[in-house]
């Protein structure tokens, strides 16, 4: 019988389950999830909209992967801090990188830094109790926002700021959050993109969600909407397109209804400065027309945007690895169909899939076939690959013991999970998260490492 191989994954998120669930099903490997955070699932956990029920339900195929026999989660271990990929050289045959993209893109204007300024990742991560993200980070005292881009992260934190916390109170938003959106003073959103109706990256579903809030009146001006025959015919021949277009021009054409809240969508406005002096006071855009090819131009006419409160929706990025390449220009792991490329040369043993491979878009399932790419060639490569030397699954745990790592194995997860249960029902909710990383490691008994699978 041949030898059992063992491969290293790198991120519990969906590209990274999917990418175990893929290695999983091939005879004779192992895989471990190696996890930065105390719990599993990536940006489903702390990126997905917390109303965003259905989406947020992917959670239960990727609870199934790591049922799995032969797949193991190690949460709360830091690669390049807690592991070296020399020490992942040590313990597995190979290596697939699935960290995702946890930064965020930046816009590179003045004033980007001031107070009141935030990415939407930021804004985000705190929304959804991501562990890193401190508590009294948001207060939403600023009675006009700026969101700046037109993706659906952009539509997302929008139509969290619009929402009231009793349209909220059925996700699992940490009570500190529900709080802090029940004190919230923001009347009016702005939604700003620096191209037209016909270039904004949002979906239909999520666009359409805007109009259906009863606290808030969408407005949309009908100068924005003008289509030359060029952009008539691509709205025309997208469905996506159409429908973006036909609920924009049901907004611009509705009287507004005196809800609490306004959300006005506008195109054509490029961000120059964030203006303030040690707070954010106001957004300075200048007005665009675009070529022949959708490319941006500044037209010279600029305008400004009161607000208190900015967020900055242009785009995640991906974050290096200490020993694994990086193309910074991109913000992704340089790789050929998954299979890292060193200066063009394929790393042997080192793969990656998802965000950190390819960049970030896609819904959740494009990681699926990515993450079929990927596996293809690491099974391909097997049984090629230089063996581990210490290739006993108890190496990687006991070194982690001896480093003081407190590693939140699949039955620790479980624990946590109840825990947000038990503490979501305490307060007449379905789950409440835990924020705190400490709370979730006590939660989890987490010292124990032997523990579980
Ligand atoms: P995105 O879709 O790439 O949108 C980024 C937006 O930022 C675009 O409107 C872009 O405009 C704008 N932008 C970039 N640089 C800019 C600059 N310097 N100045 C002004 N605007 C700038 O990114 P995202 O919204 O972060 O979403 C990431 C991925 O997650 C996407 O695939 C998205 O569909 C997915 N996602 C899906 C859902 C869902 O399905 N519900 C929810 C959230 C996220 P240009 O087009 O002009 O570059």
């Amino acid at each position: 019988m041949s030898r059992i191989q063992r491969v290293a994954v790198i991120g519990a998120g969906p590209s990274g389950l999917y990418a175990a669930d893929e290695l999983a099903q091939a005879s004779n490997v192992c895989v471990d999830v190696l996890e930065r955070l105390p719990s599993p699932y990536g940006l489903v956990r702390y990126g997905v909209a917390p109303d965003h029920l259905k989406t947020k339900s992917a959670v239960n195929a990727l609870k199934r992967v790591l049922e799995r026999p032969n797949v193991r989660f190690l949460g709360n271990v830091h690669i390049g801090r807690d592991l070296t990929v020399d020490d992942l050289d040590r313990f597995y045959d190979a290596v697939v990188v699935a960290n995702g993209a946890s930064t965020d893109r930046r816009l590179e204007i003045c004033g980007e830094d001031l107070h009141g300024s935030y990415s939407a990742t930021e804004f985000v991560s705190w929304y959804s109790g991501h562990p890193e993200s401190e508590i009294g980070r948001f207060t939403l005292d600023a009675t006009s926002a700026a969101v700046i881009g037109h993706g659906n992260v952009a539509v997302d934190v929008t139509r969290i700021l619009a929402k009231t916390p009793g349209d909220l109170r059925h996700t699992d938003m940490p009570s500190h959050v529900l709080d802090v959106l029940d004190q919230s003073s923001i009347e009016d959103i702005h939604l700003v993109g620096r191209r037209g109706p016909v270039h904004a990256r949002f979906t239909t579903k999520e666009l359409a969600e805007l109009g259906d809030l009863a606290n808030a009146d969408v407005i949309v001006h009908g100068e924005d909407l003008e289509l030359d025959e060029a952009n008539e015919e691509a709205i025309n021949r997208n469905r996506n397109l159409r429908r973006n277009y036909d609920f924009l021009h049901a907004c611009a054409a509705r009287v507004p209804q005196g809800r609490p809240r306004r959300i006005h969508i506008r195109f054509f406005r490029a961000p120059t400065e964030i203006v303030g002096t040690s707070v954010v006071e106001g957004v300075k855009f200048e007005r665009t027309e675009l070529d022949d090819t959708g490319q941006v131009l500044a037209s010279g006419e600029t305008e400004a945007l009161s607000a208190q409160l900015v967020l900055r929706s242009v785009g995640y990025r991906g974050v290096p690895i200490s020993g694994i390449p990086f193309d910074p220009a991109r913000g992704v792991i340089p790789n050929r169909a998954g299979r890292i490329l060193n200066h063009g040369a394929v790393l042997d043993g080192k793969y990656v899939t998802g965000w950190i491979k390819r960049g970030p878009s896609g819904v959740i399932g494009t990681n699926k076939a990515d993450a079929v790419e990927t596996v293809e060639k690491v099974i391909e490569d097997l049984p090629t690959l230089a063996p581990a030397p210490d290739p006993d699954p108890d190496g990687v745990t006991s070194t982690l013991l001896d480093r003081g790592v407190s590693v939140v194995t699949w039955s620790g997860w479980q624990q946590i999970d109840a825990g947000e249960i038990a503490l979501g029902e305490s307060v007449g909710r379905t789950r409440t998260k835990i924020h705190r990383t400490a709370d979730m490691l006590e939660l989890s008994g987490s010292a124990v490492v032997g523990e579980g699978k």
